[in-house]
């Protein structure tokens, strides 16, 4: 019975593998589509500054509409898109959009935000990025010191010179570099202090279950006094809960983001969120007071 089982179970692999290796080829052929199409969108999600409770900016996430698919996430699409070259051309379609649009509520009156852009690690290693980054903010307008790029943690396996000089050609521009989902990538304590770069996001694994969890408080309470130590903010993301909030508030992190003030919001939605907030009528004091 061990056997057949053990039989039946290799041939179910088997199967889930074609099957998985279809799909993804069908994804890559659909993705190769999507951008003239005109099937991508941009999501925001606001950051809050803890001690003043203002909203100071918004994290672009990308979303895919497949017409047949839904709503597909970037966790699915980045991978197939990574592995061929898409992920420039994507890229580049996501950091205009998002310049463009930090431009326009600029023009709209609205207080300055920082627009934050993922980068993959490819993308950051491409070589003309500091010449893309500053021509599209030419482009859009958008002045250089309200974009603040997002790495993580990977791109730090490559040269570590390599890594420096680009992130001294980006700060050259004049705009902000964050390291994402930090704590759980590869860069040692060294890079961190070498690296030139403004802002720790703390990982969400290490928000998750931060209220009962105290090797979680030990970390990310370790992690915000590190970063305070070597000049950096640090962020806190994917906060859901009032406790968790006041945690890292006690802690003196300096901005979070999460489901707990807002999810990711289509740009029509954000647009409105940000005419509520000037209103008054998002009052983020309420949700930061113990
Ligand atoms: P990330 O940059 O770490 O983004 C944060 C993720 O956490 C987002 O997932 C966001 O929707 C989610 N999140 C925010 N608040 C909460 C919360 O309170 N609870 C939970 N559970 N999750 C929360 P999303 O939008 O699915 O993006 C996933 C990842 O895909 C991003 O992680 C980023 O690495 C990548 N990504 C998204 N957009 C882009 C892009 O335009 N370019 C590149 N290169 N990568 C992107
Ligand atoms: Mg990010
Ligand atoms: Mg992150
Ligand atoms: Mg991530």
């Amino acid at each position: 019975v061990a056997k057949r089982k053990g039989k039946n179970q290799a041939v179910f692999y088997e199967f889930s593998m074609n099957e998985d290796a279809m799909k993804r080829f069908e994804l890559e052929s659909y993705l190769n589509k999507a951008l003239d199409y005109d099937e991508f969108e941009l999501y925001y999600q606001p950051q809050i500054e803890v001690e003043s409770g203002r909203v100071v900016g918004v994290e672009a996430l990308i979303r895919w509409n497949h017409p047949k698919l839904g709503i597909v996430s970037p966790n699915v699409f980045l991978d197939i898109a990574e592995e061929s070259n898409l992920i420039m051309q994507i890229g580049e379609w996501v950091l205009k959009t998002a310049c463009q649009m930090g431009k326009m509520w600029i023009d709209a009156g609205y207080e300055p935000i920082k627009i934050g852009v993922n980068l993959s690690a490819k993308q950051f290693l491409q070589h003309d990025l500091a010449d893309l980054i500053s021509n599209t903010l030419k482009e859009t307008g958008l002045p250089p010191s309200l974009l603040n790029l997002e790495i993580t943690e990977t791109v730090s396996v490559n040269d570590a010179k390599l890594v420096i000089s680009i992130l001294e050609q980006l700060r050259a521009i004049g705009i902000e570099i964050s390291v994402d989902d930090f704590g759980t990538g590869y860069s040692s304590l060294a890079y961190l202090k070498d690296f030139p770069v403004n802002t720790l996001k703390i990982d969400q694994m290490f928000i998750r279950e931060l209220e009962k969890d105290s090797q979680h408080q030990a970390i990310v309470n370790a992690t915000i006094y590190l970063a305070h130590a070597l000049n950096l903010r640090v962020v806190g993301e994917a906060v859901e809960t009032k406790e968790q909030l006041l945690f890292l508030k006690e802690k003196g992190c300096d901005e979070i983001q999460g489901y707990y003030l807002s999810k990711p919001l289509p740009a029509t939605k954000m647009t409105t969120y940000l005419k509520d907030y000037a209103e008054g009528k998002v009052p983020f004091d309420l949700f930061l007071k113990a």
